[in-house]
């Protein structure tokens, strides 16, 4: 509640001063005949950029090495919103400040997509259900859903044929493109899923443990587990209690690789593969930009090592 207060504060001051640079408006507006989206994390940017391409100039809110779940956009950010042509959202609760900002910024010309629209969204108490999430508990404002779509090959496909169908609709003109650049990387995702379908289903071990609960929905998508250190929201570290559980249960599932996640406790997932006498892997959650990977280099990586350390 405090925390609410706090932000509403913090809007009506951004507004406030809103009003003093509007006079710079125009010039921004006509700056290359692009659209102007502005994302509002990175994977949102890849999905965006595969897309429109030449076509559109890209701002993304949070910035590069920051940790999504808990962010305020600034003053800048929301100055981008006031010129911009589209605001593209995850979703499904990522952007707990997405209502406060869309009504703060003025901009009626504003298209907001939210791209989880149409993904049969996962349940975060049905997941709780399972021994998948010994993190610790989950305080975070959100809807009652896991956010992390794109990292599900089918729910990224869903996310960026919604951004298809805005970007067509906003610059028709230039639909045969966007249409085009879709098929394009649609069919990358497909077969990069056909591929790993096939792999994963030829092996019987399905248990993987990584730093966040992140990999609801590529999970679903190939049949496998996640065992994670911390919960949906990366909450914090854990108590030594739920160390002990982990390591008890690494140690049950003969589990010998660790994923390691560069914005979550890395030397959690150190420690813990230290205690199961196994080793850390990197893994990408795409909160991020990370070792300069693309959307799809990023995802090959996180399949081809899964993979491996189940075989
Ligand atoms: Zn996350």
């Amino acid at each position: 509640m405090f925390k609410k207060v706090i932000s509403y504060t913090m809007i009506i001051i951004i507004t406030l001063s809103l009003i003093g640079c509007s006079g710079k408006k125009e010039e921004i507006e006509t700056q290359n005949g692009k659209l102007n989206v502005v994302v509002s994390f990175y994977a949102m940017e890849e999905f965006v950029k595969e897309i429109g391409k030449d076509k559109v100039n890209v701002y993304t809110i949070i910035p590069e090495g920051v940790e999504p779940h808990d962010f305020e956009p600034k003053a800048k950010d929301l100055r981008k919103l006031e010129n911009a042509d589209m605001l593209v959202l995850n979703g499904a609760g990522m952007e707990h400040w997405s209502k406060d900002v869309i009504k703060a910024v003025k901009n009626e010309k504003l298209k907001v997509i939210d791209t989880s629209q149409g993904v049969n969204l996962i349940n975060i108490s049905e997941e709780n259900g399972d021994s998948s999430h010994i993190g610790s508990e989950n305080t975070h404002e959100n809807l009652g859903v896991d956010p992390h779509l794109w990292l599900g090959l089918t729910t990224a496909k869903i996310q960026s044929e919604n951004i298809k169908n805005a970007l067509v609709e906003l610059d028709n003109a230039n639909s045969k493109y966007y249409e085009e650049n879709y098929v394009a990387f649609a069919n990358e995702l497909d077969n990069l899923y056909k591929d790993y379908k096939v792999k994963f289903d030829s092996i019987a071990n399905k248990n993987f443990v990584t730093g966040h609960a992140t990999f609801a929905y590529l999970c679903r998508d190939f049949n496998l587990n996640q065992i994670s250190i911390e919960g949906v929201f990366a909450e914090g570290e854990p108590s030594p209690k739920k160390m002990k559980e982990l390591t008890d249960l690494c140690k049950e599932k003969n589990i010998k690789t660790i994923f390691m996640e560069s914005l979550v406790s890395p030397q959690v997932s150190e420690t813990l593969a230290k205690e199961v006498d196994g080793k850390t892997a990197t893994i990408y959650t795409l909160h991020s930009k990370e070792d300069n990977l693309s959307y799809l280099e990023s995802m090959k990586s996180n399949l081809d090592i899964i993979y491996n350390s189940l075989k």
